[in-house]
């Protein structure tokens, strides 16, 4: 923590971070942002969101009963909202989701997209909305079988495409900028960061048959890239696993390879110990999404056992908010409930939020995120937070726990350019996109 500190950006990067003083006479003629006393800190990261969501807030799900389990919120909800969703709906949903993100501190966002009417081109759709509003996203696609194998077979192609169209221009940029470097030298960080990235989105284990995840492998092969997937997330998960005559989840994807370095398991509520232990093996990271895990009823994810085991232990919000300042109070809580100990959830909550999720961003973006100093990228937000106690070095997290929320943040910066300042987010007539949003969604529920 820097009292009176400043960040001088050139570019999309950071080039130095210090006392305001220090770096005002250093960099006399860079121009000058006054943040008044609130708090610059790195933009935040969610490891796991479902932009195409949107909708599902006040809908009516036209059925008698409530679901009363994880699987009919499923198959009543999230698996017939997403098989409606057209092209417009896919893009109104991402850039709405997209910008309650950028009001609330996101810079980085690991999204698994569903849309299985519309599945074509679909990440493309999202990609658009993730450039026009300038934050970074790492985009899937999630495979299934559950609308049988020709959309399974579908949804692995969309995948490929994607992947391989963004392979494609950054060969093309590299060239490019390999011939412009004999020309003139570039000025120091521009344009060579990476905003957009694809990485194999499985949905879960229970809805995938073995040729498709085989399928699945050899692309991921091919292609270099890791998969998203849920894991373990509801009871059914790991029963369809013993069905099929494995020990679990973990274990029955283990046998098809998909725990590779950087895949992404999500929730894993239902893993058991020797499977924290592959995963830790394979280097691939488990994502918790507390809110989402209570809401669904499923129970919480043993998220001090992972990280105890070695295991990288991220934080999402699987869509149920854009605000990670609100998971990361949850998850504390979660964790403290769960273990009966008032000890708990502390640590893991401040290693999962704050260092695991700038780590699996960093190496999914090949750039240092989610930290101020130089050479990293110039991803940051500035909080109107005025603290009812001092704020040292020692206390800072405690602060941000306990007394900062997303809805604080005023100014969201990502690779240098601003997004939103003074709570008003830049490029967007944001009333007039709420408002296209809200004709989006009426229109979307009149099709559910
Ligand atoms: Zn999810």
């Amino acid at each position: 923590m820097i009292e009176d500190g400043g960040v001088v950006i050139d570019g999309e990067e950071i080039v130095a971070v210090g006392k305001r003083s220090d770096l005002q006479r250093d960099y006399p003629e860079a121009s000058f942002k006054d943040a008044a006393g609130k708090v610059i800190m790195p933009g935040m990261i969610n490891t796991h969101m479902h932009l195409y969501s949107t909708f599902a807030r006040g809908m009516d799900l036209k059925t008698e009963q409530a679901p009363k389990n994880f699987t009919e919120i499923l198959e009543k909800l999230w698996w017939r909202l997403d098989k409606a969703l057209n092209e417009d709906d896919i893009y109104y949903s991402a850039l709405y989701a997209i910008l309650d993100g950028i009001k609330k501190g996101i810079t980085t966002i690991f999204d698994h997209h569903a849309s299985f009417g519309q599945i074509d081109g679909s990440l493309d759709i999202i990609a658009a909305a993730v450039e026009q509003a300038g934050i970074r996203a790492n985009l899937a696609f999630e495979v299934s079988d559950r609308h049988g194998p020709e959309k399974a077979q579908a949804a692995l192609r969309e995948n490929e495409r994607f992947i391989k169209k963004l392979q494609h221009q950054k060969n093309e940029l590299k060239n490019l900028q390999k011939k412009a470097g004999k020309k003139q030298k570039k000025k120091n960080g521009e344009g060579k960061m990476t905003y957009l990235g694809g990485t194999i989105g499985l949905h879960a284990s229970f809805t995938l048959e073995d040729e498709t995840l085989e399928r699945a492998a050899a692309l991921a092969d091919e292609l270099g890239v890791p998969f998203h997937i849920h894991t373990a997330e509801g009871r059914a998960d790991l029963e369809d696993s013993k069905k099929r005559g494995y020990r679990g989840v973990v274990d029955r994807l283990d046998q098809f390879n998909i725990w590779r370095p950087g895949t992404l398991a999500i929730h894993g509520v239902y893993l058991q110990e020797e499977e924290l232990l592959i995963l830790k093996e394979r280097s691939s990271c488990l994502v918790h999404n507390p809110e989402s895990n209570m809401g669904n009823a499923v129970g919480a994810a043993p998220v001090k056992n992972a990280l105890d085991r070695g295991v990288e232990v991220g934080l999402g919000t699987d869509g149920y908010t854009a605000d990670i300042f609100e998971s990361i109070k949850v998850a504390n809580l979660l964790q403290k409930h769960k273990l009966k100990d008032p000890r708990a959830g502390w640590e893991e909550v401040y290693r999962m939020a704050f260092i695991n999720n700038r780590e699996i961003a960093g190496r999914f973006f090949q750039q240092e995120l989610g930290v101020l100093k130089p050479g990293a990228a110039a991803d940051l937000i500035i909080i109107n937070y005025s603290p009812p106690t001092p704020v040292n070095a020692k206390n800072a997290y405690s602060h941000l726990l306990f007394g900062v929320e997303g809805s604080m943040v005023e100014t969201t910066v990502v690779g240098g350019r601003i997004l939103m300042e003074n709570r008003e987010v830049k490029n967007f007539d944001y009333e007039r996109i709420c408002s296209k949003v809200r004709e989006q969604a009426r229109d979307f529920w009149r099709r559910f």
